[in-house]
């Protein structure tokens, strides 16, 4: 079934270009929402747009969260659940957002690709056979200078012309529709900022994803663990029969963690442990270490693991003591999601409508959605056509572009054909 329907105002592939050249890097460890002044630029422009294609209630938030809603065009339109679309706008700090030079590869015939400016930089078809499936589609890279902030600007562009084509259709039949923005997700500080009650969705969808048709209503549990090893310090002089030296104690906790355990020798369903960043010194050495399983009995047991092995160090070690701490990060949105199948259901239709292969993965990460669905927000997460995030050979497609946006308009009029519970 396909609606004769008008063209947005403006493409998703001639906003995506805009938006990507706008650097809105984010940055670690910083004490403020947003960490980097430069995410306003992109979060007051895209609520400029959003009054501009009409949408209401459009605000910007203290902490550069912008919010729209756009109310339903049904008779019955208070009785169709508020469906949300969320998208962020901050890139990774892994590599520069800066001077994004993005480039479209017009009718794409095979091959690999090679980045223009840094000849290091190529995207194979042997690491990539996604390529295959994208013969004759305009393919968008960087120059390979940068990285293309698809991730998630792709996700912001498809919302935008969502909304673009909504306001040019209004034989388009939905419901209310909630749209939000986010800053700082890709250092994981900005979501505790966002106004779940404000926003006003019954539940929503990250536009977040991957590859075409994939949807994730699953993500990790995830902890930190703070382990340290408390010695004795004294003058290295006098030091005989005197000092507990905790380095050593480290070193012998660390040679314990198992090596199938870890990111670099797990995939797909394995959980690892990963100790990434530490402090050592005599009197205390401290390391930090992330606890992964897509199940909490699995998340349980390497908990109970990494304690077990810090009393075992504890006890080889004469004078030195363990303290073991545990902090959740984020849990597992499964297990919320499994009482609302059909949110996921709709995302997987309204694929299969635009014309893909729809199929469900879990997400070995987290998403602003693991922490909103366990807000009251059920948050699934959609795909939006790019691939290699996070690196200079990140790509995505006019193609993978228009099917996102495809999509999202298919899911509005699947929504707009239930009625709320309760
Ligand atoms: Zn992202």
């Amino acid at each position: 079934m396909t609606i004769a329907v008008q063209p947005p105002t403006e493409s998703v592939v001639d906003r995506f270009l805009r938006y990507v050249r706008i650097d809105t890097q984010s940055r670690e460890d910083q004490h403020t929402v947003p960490s980097t002044s430069t995410q306003w630029e992109l979060a007051n422009l895209l609520a400029a747009e959003l009054r501009q294609l009409g949408a209401g209630g459009v605000r910007v938030s203290e902490c550069c969260m912008v919010y729209a809603s756009i109310p339903g065009n049904l008779p019955n339109s208070p009785a169709v659940p508020a469906v949300g679309f969320i998208a962020h706008v901050d890139t990774s700090p892994a590599v520069s957002g800066a001077n994004v030079n993005p480039i479209v590869h017009r009718n794409y015939q095979g091959g690999d690709i090679a980045l223009p400016a840094d000849a290091s930089q190529v995207i194979t078809v042997a690491q990539h056979p996604v390529l295959n499936e994208m013969i004759g589609d305009d393919i968008i890279t960087t120059d390979g200078t940068t990285l293309l902030g698809s991730d998630d600007k792709a996700g912001v562009a498809a919302i935008m012309a969502f909304v673009d084509l909504l306001a040019a259709n209004p034989q388009i039949e939905h419901g209310p529709i909630r749209v939000a923005f986010t800053a700082d997700e890709e250092v994981g500080t900005g979501i505790d900022h966002f106004d779940v009650a404000a926003f006003g969705a019954d539940f929503a969808y990250t536009v977040d994803g991957s590859t075409l048709g994939e949807v994730s209503d699953e993500t990790w549990n995830a902890r930190l663990a703070t382990v340290t090893f408390h010695g004795k310090s004294a003058h290295p002089g006098t030091a005989k029969g005197v000092m507990v030296n905790s380095i050593y104690a480290m070193a012998d906790y660390l040679s314990r963690m198992p090596h199938d355990m870890r990111p670099e020798t797990t995939e797909e369903r394995e959980g690892f442990v990963h100790p990434y960043a530490g402090m050592l010194d005599i009197e205390h050495s401290s390391v930090k270490i992330l606890l992964r399983d897509f199940d909490l009995s699995g998340l349980e047991a390497k908990e109970r693991l990494l304690r077990g092995l810090a009393g075992e160090t504890a006890a080889r070690f004469a004078g030195v003591s363990a303290q073991v701490e545990l902090k959740e990060s984020y849990k597992n949105m499964k297990e919320v999601l499994t009482e609302h199948p059909q949110i996921t259901q709709y995302a997987l239709d309204a694929a299969r409508r635009a014309g893909l292969t729809p199929f469900t993965k879990p997400i070995r990460g987290g998403t602003d959605g693991s922490k909103l669905t366990f807000r009251g927000l059920p948050c699934p997460n959609i795909f939006t056509g790019g691939h290699e995030f996070h690196s200079k050979l990140e790509f995505n497609s006019r193609r993978g572009l228009e099917k996102t946006t495809e999509t999202l308009v298919h899911l509005a009029q699947l929504v707009a054909k239930q009625v709320k519970k309760d």
